[in-house]
């Protein structure tokens, strides 16, 4: 069985112990680095699965390891934080991480955010030409036709909603900022565009999911944005 290899960039001995005691004891390999000079070279010789990486670090800003790694990699960051602060996670998630932990968390929240993320790395592995169907749960998308199915009934969508969809589905278990959507969709990041975003994702999951109010696609990160789930 091919075990998924996870590189933990963290300086925190006990939490980086409690991180590590879970994955050997999940069946996951692992690797380490206390600073981010040794996360960004271990990212380039060891090529690991996925990267569990602490923003705050002797040497360097976790946000700064991302920045680093991302014009030659395309390696899953799960950021981990003490700061409780939203700002931290956008910034991290704007410079290319999939998703946030916030310290302190538990031991399932650890093991269930990487299974979200071995099932977007399995998607991109199925998937690795931008493939012109996409399918989830009863949702289907037909990039090519632009027509999207749900339950094999075609749904009604306006040019702003599909947009908005494709987006999210194409970056399905990613966690997508405001701000990456509005420059995405809209081509603008306005502050005050957030507010338009909510109505549109109103009017979305009215048409996508069956319980608006406890959505099974379209998951939302508040004060942060919003993540397409795999079903
Ligand atoms: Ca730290």
């Amino acid at each position: 069985m091919n075990k998924l290899l996870i590189l933990v960039v963290e300086d925190d001995i006990p939490v980086k112990n409690l991180i590590t005691i879970t994955l050997k004891s999940n069946g996951y390999r692992y690797l380490t680095a206390a600073d981010g000079e040794t996360a960004v070279m271990e990212t380039a010789s060891r090529n690991p699965d996925i990267m569990l990486l602490d923003l705050g670090l002797p040497d360097m800003d976790g946000v700064e390891v991302i920045r680093r790694i991302r014009s030659w990699s395309n390696i899953p960051v799960i950021v981990i934080s003490a700061r409780s602060e939203d700002e931290d996670k956008i910034e991290a998630l704007d410079a290319g991480a999939d998703d946030y932990l916030t310290k302190p968390f538990s031991v399932e929240e650890l093991l269930a955010r990487i299974r979200v993320t071995k099932r977007r790395l399995d998607q991109m592995a199925g998937h690795s030409a931008a493939s012109p169907v996409y399918e989830n749960g009863s949702l289907v998308i037909d990039y090519v036709s632009g027509c999207v199915y749900l339950g094999g009934k075609e749904m009604h969508l306006t040019p702003i909603e599909y947009k908005l969809l494709c987006l999210l589905a194409r970056n399905t278990g990613k966690v997508l900022t405001h701000k990456y959507i509005l420059q995405n969709v809209w081509g603008s990041s306005l502050e005050n565009d957030v507010g338009s975003l909510r109505v549109f994702m109103a009017t979305l999951r009215k048409k996508l999911e069956s319980l608006p109010d406890s959505p099974q696609y379209i998951q939302t990160h508040v004060g942060i944005g919003y993540r397409m789930l795999k079903i």
